[in-house]
């Protein structure tokens, strides 16, 4: 049974090169990370195509069996593992934050491995039978992001086992204790060498996605990563899925109850104090409510707690690293400099130690201004009023990317033949950014392509191979 500092301990080098790894909430040293290099990168590759071969005979029973006692020994740890993602990443033990977080990845690995995947019969009309299976890809490859480190990475790495892949992660380089944590616990129950951490920079990256022997990357982070990785997989035609950035509009339609909304529209944009993909990132609200909607959404938002995450009383934390601080600082600065209207927050208190921002709701914003039509990523919503059905769907599809959206409003039929019209991979209606095991996910134009979850994510780490006959 882990403590946190027999977890800490496990996860900390002994030899080779070390980088320290900073709380964004105290500046305090959390714990020191390897330094690994594209050596390394090799090393990891050459033990998972060892790995791959018996693993991938196990078949499903036996390896959803082996990823079940993962997942259990992934519960087991719960408690120093958010309690690691709390003080590396920076957000709360409480609220939809670092327990919901390990829950979450230890819920994804269970559905992983309970969910069937049957081979296709596609045509069988007396002459012709056809049948798809999914054989494993190989090696698969894992970047991800440091907003949910542990759960992305889950998301990554569990089709990829359940399908007979092995897996080499590279974490992104703020958040590798996370992750190098979460592996080595589910490395307690998987065989040696089937999933190794890279814990390396942008060059490990740059190395994994060009590897001869990698047959697929699933990536997650922005989408001007995505695109270099396109770029850098193409010479050994790589399998992608891309998870990539987005700029979630939300559209409140007039009929909606500001009172009833509130609580959703907050969680739907301020979730991991708004570090999130599919977080909701530019609010349209009618004219007809839209002073109601606003009074709503600043009385709920100025209750939240934002704090230390180890504090059991906050459910909001800071930005994870300074770059990401001074994203959010530069778009409030522009969008105050326009005349918009501060509701709350927009001035970060200076003598406050840690990467906090406050909670930020900005009104009368112009719909072209860059705090709408860029991606903020941190606790800044901008509110835009409208009257015009056509002009409010061609302000929330203006941009490049189309991950998520949703509609609000006390009609069902409405909001549906709404959400039909807007181009994203999800929308939701009445709520924004709930993601599910079963459910599909993934994104529409430059957010990426590729569904994760459920079946369809299954498929997605598997090699399509027809029997014609
Ligand atoms: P990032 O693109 O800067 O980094 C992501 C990872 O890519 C890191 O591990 C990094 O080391 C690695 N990397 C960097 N350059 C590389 C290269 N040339 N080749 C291979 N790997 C390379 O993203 P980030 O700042 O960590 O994450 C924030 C972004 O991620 C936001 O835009 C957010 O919207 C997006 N995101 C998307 C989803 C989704 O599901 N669509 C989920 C979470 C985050």
């Amino acid at each position: 049974m882990h403590t946190f500092d027999s977890l800490l301990a496990s996860i900390t080098p002994t030899t080779g090169p070390t980088r320290d790894i900073y709380d964004p909430a105290t500046g305090a040293v959390v714990g020191s990370a390897p330094v690994h290099t594209v050596d390394d990168l090799e090393t990891a590759v050459v033990a998972a195509v060892d790995a791959q071969t018996a693993w991938a005979a196990l078949g499903h029973a036996g390896r959803s069996e082996v990823m079940l006692r993962a997942a259990d020994a992934i519960d087991a740890a719960a408690e120093p593992l958010a309690e690691l993602l709390s003080r590396e990443q920076g957000k709360p033990l409480n609220g939809p934050n670092a327990r919901f977080e390990v829950g979450g990845a230890s819920a994804w690995l269970r559905t992983a491995a309970a969910t069937p995947l049957e081979p296709e019969v596609v045509v069988d009309d007396g002459e012709t039978f056809a049948s798809i299976h999914y054989r494993p890809i190989g090696v698969v490859g894992a970047i991800g992001p440091w907003n949910w480190p542990m759960m992305i990475s889950i998301w990554q790495i569990a089709p990829a086992l359940r399908m007979g892949n092995a897996v080499v992660v590279k974490p992104s380089e703020y958040t590798p204790l996370s992750v190098l944590a979460l592996v080595a616990v589910m490395n307690q129950v998987l065989p040696a060498g089937l999933l190794t951490v890279v814990s390396g920079g942008r060059d490990v990256g740059a190395a994994l996605s060009t590897h001869p022997a990698i047959g697929k990357v699933m990536f997650t982070g922005s989408t001007a990563t995505g695109k270099a990785i396109i770029r850098s997989s193409a010479d050994t035609v790589k399998r992608l899925t891309l998870e990539l950035g987005g700029n979630d509009a939300g559209i409140v339609l007039p009929d909606a109850d500001p009172q009833a909304i509130a609580e959703g529209l907050f969680w739907g944009a301020f979730i991991n104090t708004g570090q999130t993909c599919a977080a909701l990132k530019r609010l349209y609200v009618h004219d007809d409510i839209y002073e109601e909607v606003c009074t709503a959404l600043t009385a709920f938002a100025a209750a939240v707690p934002m704090g230390i995450g180890l504090d059991e009383n906050n459910v909001l934390g800071p930005l994870q690293n300074k770059a990401q601080f001074d994203i959010v600082a530069d778009l409030v600065d522009k969008a105050k400099a326009s005349g918009a209207r501060v509701l709350l927050g927009g001035t970060p208190d200076a003598d406050q130690p840690g990467y906090f921002y406050p909670t930020t709701l900005i009104a009368d914003i112009d719909p072209l201004n860059p705090l709408v039509v860029e991606e903020q990523f941190g606790p800044a919503l901008p509110i835009i009023r409208y009257t015009d059905l056509d002009e409010v769907i061609a302000l929330a599809n203006g941009v490049d990317v189309g991950l998520g959206g949703s509609v609000w409003s006390a009609d069902v039929a409405t909001a549906r033949e709404v959400a039909a019209r807007l181009e994203t991979g999800t929308v939701w209606i009445n709520s924004h950014g709930g993601v599910h095991p079963m459910i599909p996910f993934g994104g529409a134009k430059q957010s990426g392509y590729g569904l994760e979850f459920g079946v369809e994510g299954l498929k997605a780490l598997g090699t399509p191979q027809v029997i014609n006959g």
